[in-house]
């Protein structure tokens, strides 16, 4: 019997490099659903690929709904965003790829695991807004998580089968070693960086990518992300969690154990490889990815990262060390401020600057609920508005 996959966010990177690696294998894995935000000829054509049982266009008015629904009469047409809790829970559906980007893709993702299906996680704001809740959630409905972000994907594969009845400690687990390309930046000086503009920031040298991850790439946030994202994942705290700069990008990240041993995942940077690793967990399928080339590899380099010119990663550890919503507000803040800077708003630098300012006035508060997480998520909104109109 194939899987029935639900898949959040279609339209963008992730949706696009899934959608290729369930084509290739149409005996185990059937697409159930479909989402996008506000794409509709996009949705449109891939509902007469994939031809799944519902589609969800997010934005859309019901004027739009009957012209669409009649070009795809296999399908039936879903609108808003209660669609997406609808064909994240259907019964029908045993695994739902989170590939919605920032915290839209929170209720979702959270329904999911509620309902207790496989959840491949992409969408690492989820996580990061909601850890202690979403954790919580998957273990009292019993929901598989399996990480798709690249580094965490490669840290699941270097630990042991068993490694959640454990603690780090307990399996010999001296670091995780999470890479970091560095980004397109990596070389500026400060100066240099008050310049850079958001064509040269969405130009990733290493991997193609959805526009707000490749900024997050570039100010280091989405390491920042990454850190409170492995905390979660891997119930352990930043003290245990080295940053590694690694501009090659062949190394996905790695585990260093007591013995001396340091486990690592190589690969191409393709998301077809960790995507096509949790669709098939615990077995192993062809992602449509090249080996790597040895010869043609290079030198790989490593070196530690510069919190002063890339002041997010410090900004994202210290949030999770408060705890409570800073985390939520963290993300929040920065959502608004890369959109402002994708807008031509805010220069590059003050978009760590913006964080920075939001944390430090708004009260934290404890993240037990989702109601309080989506309300602290709006309040650090309006603060970050209020910074980014003075700057
Ligand atoms: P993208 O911008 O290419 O695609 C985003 C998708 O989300 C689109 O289908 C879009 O329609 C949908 N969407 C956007 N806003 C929405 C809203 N308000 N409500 C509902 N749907 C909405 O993004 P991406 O690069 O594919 O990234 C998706 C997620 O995966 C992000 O959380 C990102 O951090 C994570 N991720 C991406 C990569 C990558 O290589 N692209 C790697 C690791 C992790
Ligand atoms: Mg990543």
């Amino acid at each position: 019997m194939p899987q029935n996959i639900t898949l959040l966010g279609a339209t963008g990177s992730i949706g696009h490099s899934t959608l290729q690696v369930i084509a290739k294998h149409p005996q185990n894995y059937r697409i159930f659903a479909l989402s996008a935000y506000r794409q509709a000829d996009k949705l449109i054509a891939l509902c007469q690929q994939y031809r799944p049982q519902y589609a969800v266009l997010v934005a859309a008015d019901a004027s739009q709904r009957q012209a669409l629904q009649a070009q795809i009469p296999e399908t039936q047409l879903l609108i808003g965003e209660q669609a997406l809790v609808e064909i994240a829970q259907a019964p029908e559906v045993d695994t739902v790829m989170a590939a919605i980007v920032g915290a839209a893709g929170l209720v979702p993702t959270l329904a999911a695991a509620q309902a207790g299906k496989r959840v491949l996680l992409a969408n690492k704001e989820a996580l990061v807004m909601a850890g202690e809740l979403f954790m919580h959630t998957c273990q009292q409905h019993q929901a598989q998580l399996l990480p798709i972000d690249s580094e965490h994907n490669a840290i699941f594969q270097c630990l042991p089968p068993n490694y959640q009845a454990h603690t780090l400690q307990d399996l010999g687990i001296e670091k995780i070693l999470l890479t970091a390309s560095g980004g397109p930046f990596r070389t500026y000086s400060a100066q240099a960086l008050l310049e850079v503009t958001p064509e040269q920031a969405l130009a990733h040298p290493n991997w193609s990518m959805g526009p707000k991850i490749s900024i997050d790439s570039a100010t280091l946030m989405n390491k920042g992300l990454e850190l409170i994202e492995a905390c979660w994942l891997f119930t352990t705290t930043p003290e245990y969690i080295q940053v590694v700069i690694h501009p090659q990008s062949v190394i996905h990240s790695m585990v260093a154990y007591r013995d001396g041993s340091v486990l690592a995942q190589l690969g191409q940077a393709d998301m077809r490889t960790p995507i096509a690793h949790a669709l098939a967990w615990p077995k192993r399928i062809d992602a449509g990815v090249k080996a790597l080339d040895w010869w043609q590899m290079g030198a790989l380099e490593f070196a530690a990262p510069d919190t002063e010119r890339f002041p997010c990663l410090a900004l994202a550890q210290a949030a999770f060390q408060a705890g409570g919503c800073h985390p939520a507000h963290l993300n929040a803040a920065n959502e608004e401020a890369v959109s402002a800077f994708l807008q031509g708003q805010i220069g590059f630098t003050q978009i760590a600057q913006t964080v920075d300012a939001v944390l430090q006035q708004i009260p934290n508060t404890g993240a037990h609920t989702l109601e309080t997480i989506l309300a602290q998520d709006q309040q650090a909104r309006r603060y970050a508005r209020q910074v980014i109109a003075k700057w």
